[in-house]
């Protein structure tokens, strides 16, 4: 696999805890929604001595042309994460990839769901980021529908812009955090237990990403629902 240096371009500080990295894009670098880069950056050893290197998704959609977009949770006291959030524009990460067959399956039915919980929001993004353009290849306009829970409404990444394509009817998103808050419209709860709530929807392709105590909650629910088991798609970190 093919090992590339890429600049860091810009940083934002979408959250508390999570950092919007965008790297230049490669010459080269092809990849389908929903995979994952490794990356490491020079210097950075573990504790045996080898470079320390971590999967991150890649957030930003292949029509980017120009750039790849990391999101990344600063975990407590987390090696690469931490030294990732201390960077500046100009420092460069080493990236190969992409990996991985969570993938954005084309053409997307006319009604696929997707469900993602915290930062798993990153390859889940790349997907609609790719079906919500306009214009783009095999996009499926109507029917797209993103479960997305978060634990407090400070959390909620990449907020304008899928409140945006939910504006724009593109999609249709419902949020939900752990515990109630004030001035909160979404939902509250566990994203499985809000599945139910809303299942009115087509039971066709479903992409969930999360951590692992919720990737297996949401596939039980969905499959009470009655999605067929072969076309739910899964990443979990
Ligand atoms: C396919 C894939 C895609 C991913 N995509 C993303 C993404 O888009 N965004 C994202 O934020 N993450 C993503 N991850 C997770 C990412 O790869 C890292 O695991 C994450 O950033 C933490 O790495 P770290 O080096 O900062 O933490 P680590 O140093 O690996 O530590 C992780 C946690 O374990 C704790 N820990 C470490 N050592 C010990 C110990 N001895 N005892 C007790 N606790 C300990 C740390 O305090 C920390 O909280 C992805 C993972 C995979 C597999």
């Amino acid at each position: 696999m093919a090992s590339y240096r890429a600049g860091v371009l810009e940083i934002v500080n979408e959250t508390p805890r999570v950092n919007l990295f965008r790297l230049e894009r490669p010459k080269g670098f092809s990849f389908v929604p929903g995979q994952f880069l490794m990356a490491s950056i020079d210097g950075l050893y573990g504790r045996e001595g080898a470079l320390v290197k971590r999967s991150y998704s890649i957030a930003s959609s292949p029509l980017d042309k120009d750039y790849l977009e990391l999101c990344i949770t600063r975990a407590d006291n987390g090696l690469f994460s931490v030294a990732m959030h201390e960077l500046d524009t100009g420092d460069v990460v080493n990236i190969s990839g992409p990996y991985g067959v969570f993938s954005l399956k084309l053409p997307v039915p006319e009604n696929a769901t997707f469900i993602a919980g915290g930062s798993g929001i990153a390859p889940i993004r790349s997907m609609l980021r790719t079906l919500c353009s306009s214009p783009a290849p095999n996009a499926a306009p109507n029917g797209l529908r993103l479960f997305y829970g978060f634990r407090t409404p400070h959390e909620f990444i990449y907020r304008d812009e899928l409140q945006g394509y939910a504006k724009k009817k593109k999609l249709v998103l419902h949020t939900t955090i752990d515990a109630p808050a004030d001035n909160w419209g979404g939902d509250v709860g566990f994203v499985p237990e809000i599945l139910p709530k809303y299942s009115d929807y087509a039971k066709s392709d479903a992409y969930i990403c999360g951590p692992p105590v919720m990737v297996p909650a949401a596939i039980k629910v969905l499959s009470g629902l009655g999605f067929d088991g072969k076309r739910i798609y899964r990443e979990q970190w």
